[in-house]
């Protein structure tokens, strides 16, 4: 299979026997695969239309399952004394649909939130969360943050303020002195281990979070001296995101715990070591240590922190604390993928060519004279000769010498040319001379969606997500694609994309239907893609359906967000539509006193402008 779906599908992203891309669902494993272009046209039935992204709640479910179990299995297995608590961190995914899914599914597990900022903060408190889960306040705070932090105690809320400067500490000890409610608190340690990645710089000695061992220890003489060393109960660091090799993850608790052991021996009297977030995700299936993959499982991730953490602290006869975790992109990723319809191709030959007209260059015929001789032999040869030809005739269309009619033959001859090298191509075994410069033939295939609003990291950082048609899967593709996107924008393209045997820039696809759509999806986008987006060209959020997999093989649709109109992003950027609408009405009014449109056009043209600006900002 070209794609290698069973390669990074984890099982749950399958191909059927009809050849569609088919959802499984982990939580009912004997269920038959649901049909993604089956769950497409029922919403399309129901006027949902693509782009959307859609989330599968049963994999949101599945994954906090997954790691709050193999937390508790490594913890059983080693016979470590103390508890797991994760939190979510609520930047990886702010969407009220995926929040109140991760509260609700995580209730058992006394699993919390973190919020890296105060608004974060605010979602958190609107929770009903687990008596023992935890709140983890990270980030910049100032002092209204930090004090509703502390009043969230009188809640219940077991919200911890993690230090993050000296002068936060400062800060604490003003509002505490104020409202006289002790705070629970956490200190960040810089580590000086660093991953590897593109998230390197999130930890190390340059990394902007957390504290050296001089502000450290300032930070714990202050407090003693306040009276609140007492509240000091967690310690927190952070590796970056997407760590690629487990034994960096070894690496940083190892030093994490010494951090910790050498805290208790100051008298500080901390429960929990956080551990950040980092858990990465297989976005290729390649299972080893390199940008877009991991070498290590969920399991193993948690055993691995576990051991560390069980034998640094009883080689430093010190208390086995509550682990803490605060993965994001290991614990959304999965759930959420992007779908969308290709709306029609550029292609980069031509199945038939003109003759050559008697009056036309000679260069034409030149051009057409490479078909005689081409053959799987002369490959390279014939790429070369057809080029220089058609280089030489643009060069002469260029300054006047030939005109469009004889260049459009000349161009037609030479994509004929080029479908018939790819043939060649195609019936050959092995490798040929010409396969590198096949990339430079593939299709464009123009596509619903903007690249900058619903996969910012594939512009902005070179993430790799599974791509894959949703159809047509039992039937071989015959051409090879790269993605652009809606936007007028030429960087909102997909040129790599995951394959069976490796990366690849352009894309196997099939000849576009003519009867039918023909849709792609976007694999694991469920962490940090949705915040990041951005208003390139004004496209807006897209339709967002969130379902859930039955175990009867069906689908239930449990939430819709529609996506923005074209008036939500016109306020977005401060034009206000009814403005808009006026200022039209006006321009409207004006064309017709000036005698250039008739007063009967009036309803249509306003009615027109009304309908567009209420509607979706996708080609629909
Ligand atoms: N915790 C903190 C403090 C972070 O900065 C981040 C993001 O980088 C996370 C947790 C989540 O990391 P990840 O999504 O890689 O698990």
């Amino acid at each position: 299979m070209v794609y290698g779906v069973d390669k990074w599908g984890k099982g749950l992203i399958v191909v059927t026997d009809e050849g569609d891309i088919g959802l499984r669902n982990p939580l009912a494993p004997d269920a038959p695969a649901v049909s993604l272009p089956g769950i497409l046209s029922d919403l399309d039935e129901r006027g949902i239309k693509s782009p959307m992204v859609l989330r599968v709640s049963s994999y949101l479910e599945h994954e906090i399952a997954h790691i709050n179990e193999s937390f508790a299995s490594a913890i059983t297995r080693t016979g470590y004394k103390g508890d797991y608590r994760g939190v979510f961190p609520i930047k990886v995914n702010q969407q009220a649909q995926v929040i109140d899914r991760i509260v609700e599914f995580g209730h058992k597990y006394n699993y919390g939130l973190e919020a890296g900022s105060k608004p974060e903060l605010v979602i958190a408190l609107a929770h009903r969360l687990a008596k023992e889960a935890l709140i983890v306040c990270n980030g910049v705070k100032d002092a209204e943050f930090i004090q509703l932090a502390i009043l969230s105690r009188k809640l219940g809320f077991n919200t911890v303020i993690v230090l993050e400067s000296p002068k936060e500490a400062d800060t604490v000890i003003e509002v505490y002195k104020e409202l006289g409610i002790e705070p629970l608190l956490g200190v960040r340690v810089k580590l000086t281990n660093q991953i590897s990645g593109k998230w390197e710089e999130s930890s190390g000695d340059r990394s902007a979070f957390g504290m050296n061992t001089d502000q450290l220890v300032a930070v714990v003489d202050k407090l003693r001296d306040a009276g609140l060393l007492q509240c000091l109960k967690l310690q927190h660091s952070h590796l970056g995101s997407q760590v690629q090799d487990v034994n960096d993850v070894r690496r940083a608790v190892g030093e994490a715990c010494r951090y910790y052991t050498e805290l208790t021996a100051e008298g500080v009297p901390l429960t929990h070591l956080d551990l950040g977030g980092g858990m990465g995700v297989d976005y290729t299936g390649e299972k080893k240590a390199a940008e877009n993959s991991i070498n290590y499982t969920v399991e193993e991730y948690c055993a691995n922190v576990v051991e560390t953490v069980s034998y640094a602290m009883d080689e430093a006869e010190v208390a086995h604390p509550t682990i803490v975790t605060e993965s994001g992109r290991a614990v959304v990723a999965t759930s959420s993928m992007l779908v969308f319809n290709v709306l029609e191709s550029t292609l980069y030959d031509a199945p038939s060519a003109p003759e050559v007209a008697p009056d036309d260059n000679h260069l034409i015929s030149d051009l057409a004279a490479v078909g005689g001789y081409l053959n799987a032999e002369r490959l390279q040869e014939c790429w070369n000769d057809a080029t220089f030809y058609r280089n030489e005739l643009r060069a002469l269309f260029r300054r006047g010498y030939i005109d469009l009619r004889q260049m459009a033959r000349g161009e037609r001859i030479y994509l004929n040319l080029m479908a018939r090298i790819k043939a060649l191509v195609a019936a050959q075994k092995g490798e040929t001379d010409v396969d590198d410069q096949l990339e430079k033939l593939a299709d464009i295939y123009h596509c619903n969606f903007s690249l900058f609003q619903s996969l910012p990291d594939v512009w902005a950082i070179d993430q790799l997500h599974p791509i894959v048609p949703l159809q047509m899967l039992n039937q071989t593709p015959d051409r090879r694609a790269v993605l652009s996107d809606i936007t007028c924008d030429s960087d909102g393209k997909v040129d790599k994309f995951i394959l069976a045997d490796g990366v690849s820039p352009s894309l196997p696809v099939h000849s576009l239907p003519e009867d039918q759509p023909y849709h792609l999806g976007v694999f694991f986008v469920g962490a940090y893609q949705e915040t990041l987006g951005d208003l390139h060209n004004l496209f807006g959020d897209t339709n967002v359906v969130t379902i859930d997999l039955r175990a009867d093989g069906g689908f239930d649709l449990l939430h819709e967000q529609e996506g923005d109109t074209i008036s939500q992003v016109m306020s977005y950027v401060e034009f206000d539509p009814t403005d808009c609408v006026a200022a039209f009405r006006k321009l409207v009014d004006g064309a017709i006193s000036a005698g250039t449109l008739k007063a009967s056009e009036r309803k249509l043209i306003i009615g027109a402008y009304r309908d567009s600006i209420n509607g979706y900002t996708y080609y629909e």
